[in-house]
């Protein structure tokens, strides 16, 4: 007899995938099923952490057998990362996130408004809701207050939720614990802002895989994926779902026309209503009220200078 049922992939590893029933956490194997992808991708991992999947399950071979996955289901969202050499492949990081936490640090490494900025787009192209985490706050107390009170107006004021940790005090973490309870979270940020201690710190059960993954691991028909998702505990009994992203900066790439840049800064985008012309550039247009923001302080200089930045490299970014 043929059982049938609906799962996530949690995880890729060579000959298989993990699957769970959400938000149980049973995990089982999966081969896939013939010529399995969803119509239209030609990424090269058809199958990526986070997609929902049919799979039949042969009873009479119970025990040794094997889930199939014979479908996969439309996915919400997903981010990829695109390849950088000239194969121009692009690689499923993760479907159907709920959330995206970014983590920054004003020092070591020292952040970069114009970069963190090109995330936060890319989440607003991908359609995944961004969370900003100033981590390292332990460090900045003193001197560095009103930096960080800068940093969090900034972004507060496009829209974002900002919230302050540090892996050291615990400061913030039970915060994030509970944004992140009932939720699939991709966990991004650049190498040494903390990210492996705070997921650390939200469960110190987890493991996160650190160091660098290269293109050629996401390459080839035997494509082992680096990224994977974990389940973390809350003590009152819930659990959440956290997919890191190891090794790389930020993720995918995106490659905007210049009229839609504005589209994904929020807070141009409100402001653009009040626009004369459309299209507007927000650069010389008259009647242009992103720029009357700007001049006013709704829209802050940090943003839109990012803003005129990527429209000058037309969204495009590495
Ligand atoms: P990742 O590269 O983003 O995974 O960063 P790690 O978790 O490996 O941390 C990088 C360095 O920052 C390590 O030396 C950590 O001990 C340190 N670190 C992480 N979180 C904090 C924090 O909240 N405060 C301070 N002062 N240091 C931190
Ligand atoms: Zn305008």
């Amino acid at each position: 007899m043929k059982m049938k049922g609906t799962a996530t992939v949690v995880k890729h590893t060579g000959s298989h995938y993990l699957l769970t029933e959400l938000p149980g956490w049973n995990l089982f194997p999966a081969v896939l099923r013939g010529k399995v992808r969803l119509k239209g991708s030609t990424a090269t991992n058809p199958v990526a952490v986070g997609d929902l999947v049919d799979y039949d399950l042969d009873e009479a071979a119970e025990g040794d057998s094997m889930a199939a996955i014979t479908s996969i289901h439309p996915r919400r969202n997903y981010v990829i990362r695109k390849s950088t050499n000239l194969s121009r492949q692009n690689h499923i990081i993760a479907a159907n996130l709920d959330q995206a936490v970014i983590i920054t640090s004003l020092m070591f490494p020292e952040i970069k408004l114009p970069f963190l900025d090109r995330i936060l787009v890319t989440c607003e192209v991908y359609n995944v809701p961004a969370i900003i985490v100033l981590n390292k706050v332990d460090m900045y107390r003193d001197a560095a207050k009103e930096e960080v009170e800068a940093f969090k107006s900034i972004y507060e004021s496009a829209g974002y939720r900002v919230i302050e940790t540090s892996t050291k005090t615990g400061e913030g973490i039970s915060e994030l614990r509970e944004l992140c309870k009932d939720k699939v979270t991709l966990f991004s940020g650049e190498s040494g802002v903390g990210k492996s201690s705070m997921i650390k710190a939200i469960d110190p059960s987890l493991e996160p895989r650190t160091g660098e993954i290269s293109d050629v691991h996401l390459q080839g028909k035997h494509t082992t994926t680096f990224y994977e998702m974990y389940r973390f505990s809350v003590s009152d009994g819930g659990s959440g779902y956290i997919v890191d992203t190891p090794g790389i900066r930020g993720f995918g790439l995106v490659d905007l026309k210049k009229e839609e840049i504005a589209l994904y800064f929020p807070e141009m985008l409100r402001a653009s209503e009040d626009c004369r012309f459309s299209p507007c550039t927000h650069t010389h247009e008259p009647g242009c009220a992103v720029k009357l923001a700007v001049e006013e302080g709704t829209i802050t200089p940090e943003r839109y200078s990012s803003y005129l930045g990527m429209l000058e490299d037309e969204g495009k970014y590495r």
